[in-house]
């Protein structure tokens, strides 16, 4: 079941990859079977990992002590983007529903947000929460502009804005309003730096297909700079994860494009499907588990995920 898969493997650009790479580790693919799978998130206390199928309306379940893959939800409202937050709880994007949820302990499903000024947001796509508990994620129309996704529907904000959910306050600020289509988003080991992807070249071809850094101010509510990190030069960045060390493993076109803490393209997993996202996981957090299209692909790294839970 995991021999080496056609149109594989690990491509040294710049020496420093080969430190953050194992010679003889080998992609997997451990599961196949979806539509278009995106937003993996690790469930460390259960040793498993969940992420989404969304046009089959469904979320899938890879059990990492036996190798099994079940539905964990379904209908998951087309579940994008997922992450971990610092109690090990579950926050999802939803298309259709147009919101963000977090599933609780006792498997409760709570709102998170679902508007913004009194507007429903477009369709979260990704999502990250920072250490104080605030809540970060995108909204690109992805989910509403065709039914494949989510639900064919008019932007009620008219707009593609970054968010931060409050978790004080549980207000929701635009924290970012200058993106044509925001992706996916993460921080820098010490929060002081977001990444975020803007996949604009999807539905217009001199659109931007880059990630972006900013500041986040000293009290973690607001952010400036925004001055381009890298371009991606295969396709488009979409979700991405950074790993214990600063480097950002990135989902692209033919693969996971690995980039420096100084935005250099260093080596790149090769993947014989368009990836969509990415995630450490594992007792070690030091395999990469990656959504591409239809199947589930990880591979063993020389390097380790943050821990979402400290
Ligand atoms: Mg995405």
């Amino acid at each position: 079941m995991f021999g080496v898969i056609e149109g594989t493997g690990v491509e040294i650009i710049r020496p420093e990859f080969t430190a953050r790479t194992l010679g003889h580790a080998h992609v997997e693919r451990l599961w196949t079977g979806g539509r278009w799978c995106e937003g993996p998130a690790w469930f460390a206390a259960g040793r498993y990992l969940v992420w989404s199928d969304i046009p089959n309306n469904r979320m899938m379940r890879f059990d990492d002590t036996d190798g099994s893959v079940s539905v964990f939800r379904q209908p998951s409202q087309n579940s994008n983007g997922n992450s971990i937050d610092r109690q090990g709880r579950l926050v999802t994007c939803e298309h259709l529903a147009r919101r963000v949820t977090r599933t609780g302990h006792d498997g409760s499903v709570t709102v998170i947000a679902d508007s913004f000024e009194g507007r429903l947001f477009n369709s979260p796509n990704d999502v990250v929460v920072r250490s104080d508990g605030s809540i970060w994620f995108t909204d690109p129309p992805y989910g509403i502009l065709m039914d494949y996704e989510g639900r064919r529907a008019d932007s009620e904000i008219g707009a593609c804005h970054v968010y931060r959910w409050d978790p004080d306050t549980h207000q929701v600020s635009a924290v970012a309003t200058d993106y044509v289509k925001p992706n996916g988003l993460a921080f820098s080991p010490d929060e002081t730096t977001l990444y975020i992807a803007d996949t604009g070249r999807s539905h217009d071809p001199d659109g931007p297909a880059h990630i972006r850094r900013h500041t986040v101010s000293d009290d973690g509510r607001t952010l400036s700079g925004g001055e381009l990190f890298a371009d991606c030069s295969n396709g488009l960045f979409d979700g991405f994860r950074v790993d214990c060390d600063g480097y950002l493993w990135c989902s692209a076109g033919d693969g996971v494009h690995c980039l420096s803490p100084d935005g250099n393209l260093v080596g790149k997993i090769h993947i014989p499907e368009t990836v969509a996202n990415v995630c450490f996981g594992g007792p070690k957090l030091n395999r990469l588990f990656i959504t591409a299209t239809t199947s589930l692909y990880a591979v063993f790294l020389n390097t380790n995920g943050l821990n979402q839970v400290r």
